[in-house]
């Protein structure tokens, strides 16, 4: 199992943004930005490969919804997926990461 799916259980506590009867939004353990939340599916889906259209449109209208209620959707924010070793992905379990709250870096990622 991994930590995301525990998470979404409640045996490894959160500090939950919102959620829903199929997504779930919380802040990263480890902010790469002043706001840094996750936004992940509750059915087990191992990354953004295995996600289907339909999947990827509702948690596209939930990353805004987490967006606004964090007040960040108007002065903008940055959406990420990490796919895989070479996308530096760590847990096998679909997440976006929301991040914003200052005008972000954007550099070579290499
Ligand atoms: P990945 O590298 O897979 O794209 O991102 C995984 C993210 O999950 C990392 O940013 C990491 O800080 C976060 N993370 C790992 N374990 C936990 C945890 O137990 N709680 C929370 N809130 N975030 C976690």
């Amino acid at each position: 199992m991994t930590i995301f799916e525990k998470i979404i259980k409640g045996e490894i506590p959160c500090k939950k943004v919102l959620e829903n009867d199929e997504f779930l939004a919380f802040y990263d353990i480890n902010p790469k930005a002043p706001i840094h939340i996750l936004a992940i599916p509750k059915t087990n889906v191992k990354d953004f490969n295995e996600a289907n259209a339909t999947l990827l449109g509702k948690i596209s209208d939930f990353i805004k919804e987490v967006a606004k209620e964090v007040g960040i959707n108007k002065s903008g924010y940055r959406i990420i997926s990490n796919i895989g070793k070479d996308g530096g992905q760590e847990v096998p379990h679909l997440h976006f990461h929301i991040l914003g709250g200052a005008k972000l870096k954007w550099e070579n990622l290499e």
